[in-house]
């Protein structure tokens, strides 16, 4: 089993503006889905991750091997395969060949010889599905085509730690299903890290979960305790127009909508709103997300 460990991670692009403060978590095998807005940090974590950025403070261990030691930064460069948010790769090759010069880059010629190197492309072109373009030049793939690709060349060598950073901002909702099928079949024995804002990618592929607000961890966790955190929380109301503000200042609203005769709300409260028509429900993952980028650490929202 594989084992990443983050321990008080601080970085800041510039000096005294920290990105990320006090960053720990902890993930093993399956995929962790880093779910955070726009601007929180996810993409300087990875970047971090895959070792393109110097972290200022804090620990880094994967399988044991720390990215603090200079030493064991090849061996641990072995182990990952990292998806940029923008994945480019040579225009005028085939995939067969992108994939060879990735494997020049990345392996120890000393263990490869071409009969591996073939047997070791030709698999991960049949685990990505990208047979029918294996020998196609890339400017003629498609969005979705040429993000297998990138998928396959992080799956080089003994890639145990794949990185893979807003996977399904750029393409349309076909190609996100085959993506998350992909992802979903790649991930025994790997610890797979992908960032996303979109919940949709949580529900389908997450194993664990990662929050991020502003430059900080919020959760981390199995998905399903991050909505058992909000069980008995979340109450729907509904409220005739004229007592709608009041109840506004009263309670944390998550979510409402207009019948014409009544409004109906979801609100935030530790205890069973004391009105008439009030109905629990359980947290969603929108609900759970929007709480915690919303509620204070007391629980409080003014
Ligand atoms: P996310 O991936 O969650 O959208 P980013 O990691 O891209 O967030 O950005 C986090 C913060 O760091 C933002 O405020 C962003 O403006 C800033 N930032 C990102 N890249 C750079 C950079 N190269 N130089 C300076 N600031 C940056």
């Amino acid at each position: 089993m594989n084992l990443l460990r983050v321990n008080n991670l601080y970085f800041g692009y510039r000096k005294g503006e920290e990105v990320l403060k006090n960053i720990s978590f902890e993930v093993t095998d399956g995929i962790t889905c880093i779910l955070g807005p726009n601007g929180c940090g996810k993409t300087t974590l990875m970047k971090i991750l895959a070792t393109l950025l110097k972290y200022d403070k804090g620990q880094i261990i994967f399988n044991d091997l720390d990215y603090a030691n200079p030493s064991q930064l090849m061996e641990i460069r072995k182990l990952i395969g990292y998806l940029p948010q923008r994945f480019e790769a040579y225009s005028q090759l085939t995939a067969k060949e992108f994939l060879y010069l990735a494997i020049n880059l990345k392996c120890d010629k000393k263990f490869l010889d071409k009969t591996k190197m073939e047997t070791m492309i030709n698999e991960i072109i049949e685990v990505t599905g990208l047979g029918d373009y294996a020998c196609k030049k890339i400017k003629t793939y498609s969005g979705g085509i040429k993000q297998r690709l990138g998928i396959a060349q992080a799956l080089i060598g003994e890639s145990r730690l794949i990185i893979v950073d807003e996977p399904t901002a750029s393409i349309d909702v076909q190609q996100r299903k085959a993506f998350k099928d992909l992802i979903n079949s790649i991930k025994k024995e790997r610890c797979i890290l992908i960032s996303t804002h979109l919940l949709e990618d949580v529900e389908v592929i997450c194993d664990n979960l990662i929050v991020m607000n502003k430059g900080v961890v919020e959760f981390c966790g199995m998905y399903d305790k991050f909505l058992q955190k909000y069980e008995g929380c979340i109450w729907k109301i509904q409220i005739d127009k004229q007592n709608y503000s009041n109840l506004k200042k009263e309670f944390f609203v998550i979510e409402e909508r207009d019948f014409g005769k009544y409004i109906e709300i979801k609100v935030y409260s530790l205890q069973k709103p004391a009105l008439g028509n009030v109905e629990e429900c359980l947290p969603t993952l929108s609900d759970a997300y929007y709480l915690t980028l919303n509620l204070k650490g007391d629980g409080s929202f003014q």
